[in-house]
């Protein structure tokens, strides 16, 4: 095995803190919606890196971005990625770790006069956070086939705007169409946004794949009416039949059991006063599993007792689908390579199923996929308190540079190709 690569955190962890910077919050984290202006800033800081380090910058029709460093051979290139976008709460880590993490491998490796076979590449994917157009993880998607464009360009935000209007506001978009990026392999770097690293005290959790993801918006329609006068049994109380419906998400989580979770993260009331029966109310479920048949009975029970609740408090209901993916396993043999490297390095670790969607399961299905995981403060994520610190980012970095390595054909001083 080859020494591995010394890597600059310093260059790194300023980088971070720097990006932090475009939509920071009061108090910490910061707030770079999808497409937004601060996203914009953060694009054009990201990319000016990439072309001060020498890279070949493109950005493809969903404004996907990614910059490559040639191989000797050519080829398809082994490219780290991940997002640089971020929820409304969003951290300094979540997403921006892959990006930069793979950025400094690259400019290491060009530092140390390493060079590959195959080119590295390093990418960033429009709206993985799915905070402002639904479904998340758009831009990785659409790029690799699993999303059609013209129907993600009319999605329309929270906002009221377009993808396609937003890609144009900010001028996003690129020259590349959908493809235009083909992966030899596909590597993420991610905070693990969950608590099971810190709580076992290791330095790196080997992921081996992504639950399942179900998110869906239930409307429910009943009648306002006055909160005096109204008795119980003439009410359409749609607020009561939204309550019935999260207190069923737990039920189904609870009967489950693990991995089966269960989340109402958001319930809107109309008219939303005191003293008036709601007529209106939407929410969204989002409901995660590992395994397909699972969630799929766990969306059957929940859509099921929904139209009963309905029924029974005299309410219609409708519900739409914002995001569906399948749970995904990532490459066998990428994963053990990635396993034998933490081992080779030192480093105390987990093979792990990720509990947050990423853009990697969007390319596992066209290229070899796997992704590294290191520590969560307190395993808060999406969140301005959301931390990794320096001591423990640097395994991850260090790891993310020996399979990248690896997989593009490292030339080591002597010309001779590992
Ligand atoms: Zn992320």
């Amino acid at each position: 095995m080859t020494a591995d690569l010394t890597i600059n955190l310093d260059r790194l962890m300023s980088r971070i803190a720097e990006l932090g910077r475009i939509g920071a919050l009061p108090g910490g984290g910061c707030k770079r919606l999808a497409l937004s202006a601060e996203d914009a800033e953060g694009r054009a800081l990201v990319t000016g890196w990439f072309r001060a380090a020498g890279l070949e910058v493109r950005t493809d029709v969903i404004g996907n971005c990614w910059a490559i460093r040639p191989g000797r051979s050519g080829g398809a290139p082994v490219v780290m990625g991940s997002h640089i976008d971020t929820v409304a709460t969003g951290g300094l880590y979540d997403g921006v770790l892959g990006v930069l993490g793979g950025l400094e491998v690259i400019e290491s490796a060009i530092e140390a006069g390493t060079e590959t076979e195959k080119p590295l590449a390093v990418a960033f994917f429009t709206n993985e956070e799915g905070a402002r157009f639904a479904p998340d993880m758009m831009g990785s998607g659409v790029a690799q086939g699993g999303l059609d464009l013209d129907e993600m360009l009319a999605k329309v935000g929270i906002d009221g705007v377009s993808v396609a209007e937003a890609l144009a506001a900010i001028g996003a978009a690129g020259p590349d169409p959908v493809g235009a990026l083909a992966p030899d392999t596909y590597l993420e770097l991610h905070i693990e946004q969950g608590p099971v690293l810190e709580a076992e005290g290791l330095d790196i959790g080997v992921v081996t794949g992504v639950q399942g993801i179900s998110w869906t918006e239930i409307t429910i329609e009943g009648q306002a009416a006055h909160a005096g006068t109204t008795p119980m049994a003439l009410r359409h109380d749609a607020g009561l039949v939204a309550a019935r419906i999260a207190t069923e998400a737990r039920a189904i989580a609870d009967a489950f059991g693990p991995p089966q979770v269960a989340t109402v993260g958001r319930i809107a009331l109309t008219p939303d006063l005191v003293n008036v029966i709601p007529e209106r109310a939407v929410l969204t479920v989002d409901l995660r599993n590992t395994d397909e048949a699972r969630l799929q009975a766990a969306e059957a029970r929940l859509f099921e007792r929904a139209e009963a609740f309905a029924a029974a408090g005299g309410c219609r209901l409708s519900r739409r689908t914002l995001a569906r993916f399948e749970p995904v396993a990532f490459d066998a043999t990428l994963v053990d390579a990635v396993e034998a490297e933490a081992q080779a390095l030192g480093l105390t670790h987990r093979r792990m199923p990720s509990g947050a969607g990423h853009d990697a399961q969007m390319f596992a299905p066209r290229c070899p996929s796997a992704m590294i995981f290191v520590p969560s403060q307190d395993g808060i994520s999406h969140n301005i308190r959301e931390f990794t610190a320096p001591g423990q980012i640097a395994p991850g970095v260090r790891l993310l540079a020996q399979v990248a390595l690896a997989r593009a054909g490292r030339i080591d001083q002597k010309g001779q190709t590992e």
